[in-house]
């Protein structure tokens, strides 16, 4: 297995810059999940990793080795699409044996090799069985034997469970990070699916209009996103965005917002007096008489366990998460409080977080 190195990569179709100097580490045998919205350049970033895609410029490296100009066949990765790409003619043993054959590997070494992957899959009772007749999650069980028959250095995956229904989905989200610990295979894995990515990855890169926005581990994409994109995209719903001009000084503890004072955590970085948003998720909105904003209830969202509280402030409308036994009444003036370890600010013209949530350790629960 081998670390990827992808180093300001670009590439331009015509005038258009469909991925703006992407840089990013996957070190040997991790997971990581390329996650961003429709058409921010995430295909197009696997692909060049592949090397079904010349890059316009930038370098990707294979353990350590320049591949940036290599062909497909020289990178030894395996590519796992949506689309099973199987063979309708062959049986399931001819499917994942087929690599094998096309690089003459002999017959009894090609069937100890399908028969260890279809172990793996657990779809050894398949084998002799037509791919034609089978169902999505077996469909994708196949392709992916057809990936790993080979021990490539590392996977490549777009989207391979965008065709299942909720249920595989899930069922092959936990089969997949499963088949991951086990291969211990370098894996890079293109999702627009938060959790998806959230479920498996041990590192996301989230990615908006062509840039790599952040590079982080799941939980710190979540406690401290490193831009307005990542804390609106991540996150269902996504974390409270209240714009608000203001300063912090170096060292201050307290921000204003509107009439009030607002505790922050320690500040990280000074700031001139500036348009500036305060991000905190619904589940850290706390109720409270004395809180520092006042609101109007305007709806309730019930979700068996938790409920979302839309409540419309002078700020805008703001999401609380509650214990689904606390009762709410739409119309209600109720007061919010914000605990402060979990407040993240922004830059608003940059969109840089310029203070993350839970940062330097500070108090998490
Ligand atoms: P999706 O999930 O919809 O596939 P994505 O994040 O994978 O989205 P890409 O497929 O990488 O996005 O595409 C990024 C942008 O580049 C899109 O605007 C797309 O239209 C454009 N693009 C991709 N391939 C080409 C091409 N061959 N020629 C011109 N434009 C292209």
């Amino acid at each position: 297995m081998a670390q990827i190195r992808v180093e300001a990569l670009e590439k331009s179709f015509g005038n258009f810059r469909a991925v703006k100097g992407a840089d990013f580490t996957v070190e040997d045998g991790q997971f990581l999940c390329l996650l961003g919205p429709s058409g921010c350049g995430k295909t197009t970033t696997l692909r060049m990793i592949a090397g079904l895609e010349l890059p316009t410029a930038g370098i990707i490296r294979l353990g350590g080795e320049d591949v940036t100009m290599n062909r497909a066949s020289a990178r030894d990765i395996a590519f796992v699409f949506q689309l099973f790409a199987l063979y309708p003619h062959l049986n399931v043993r001819r499917n994942i044996g087929f690599p094998l054959k096309c690089e003459g590997i002999g017959a009894a070494e090609r069937e100890r090799r399908v028969m260890e992957a279809a172990r793996i899959l657990r779809i050894s009772h398949l084998l002799d069985r037509s791919v034609s007749g089978l169902a999505g999650g077996d469909r994708q069980r196949v392709a992916l034997g057809r990936a790993i028959v080979r021990k490539p250095k590392c996977f490549l995956m777009d989207e391979p469970l965008g065709a299942l229904d909720t249920e595989m989905r899930e069922e092959m989200i936990g089969e997949l990070r499963a088949l991951h610990d086990r291969l211990g295979a370098t894996t890079v894995y293109v999702t627009h699916d938060q959790l998806e990515a959230m479920a498996m990855a041990d590192v996301i890169a989230v990615m908006n209009h062509g840039s790599v926005e952040q590079v982080a581990s799941p939980r710190d994409i979540y406690d401290r996103p490193a831009s307005l994109f990542v804390a609106d995209f991540i996150g269902s719903p996504p974390m409270n965005l209240l714009p608000f001009r203001g300063s912090l000084e170096a060292g201050g503890r307290t921000i204003r917002l509107g009439e009030r004072d607002v505790a922050i955590p320690a500040a990280r970085e000074a700031q001139a007096d500036s348009d500036l948003v305060l991000g905190v998720r619904p589940e850290h909105v706390r109720f409270a008489d004395r809180g520092m904003v006042r609101g109007e209830i305007y709806g309730v969202e019930y979700l068996g366990t938790t409920q979302i509280v839309t409540v419309t402030t002078p700020y805008g409308a703001l999401k609380a998460r509650s214990p689904a036994s606390i009762s709410f009444r739409t119309g209600e003036n109720i007061g919010l409080d914000f605990r402060p370890d979990t407040l993240s600010i922004f830059d608003q013209e940059s969109g840089r977080a310029i203070r993350t949530a839970l940062h330097d350790g500070g108090a998490h629960g």
